[in-house]
């Protein structure tokens, strides 16, 4: 499983880094996801809640 971003899409809601800050994150000023930083469910479930399917999952 592998989750996709597309800053096209993104709206910046945040909603991801505050739900799973250990997965979804900044870092030097940059949106990076860090692909095992929390078990699959919990990632499926804030993919699911992106509110402009900026986020996705490729299996
Ligand atoms: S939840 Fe979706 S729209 Fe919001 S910041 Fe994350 S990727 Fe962007």
């Amino acid at each position: 499983m592998k989750v996709t971003w597309d800053e096209n899409i993104c709206i910046h809601s945040a909603k991801c880094v505050k739900n799973l800050p250990s997965v979804f994150t900044k870092q030097d000023g940059k949106f990076v996801i860090i692909q095992d930083g929390a078990p699959e469910d919990q990632i499926r479930k804030v993919v699911k809640e992106c509110p402009s399917a900026a986020l996705k999952i490729e299996e």
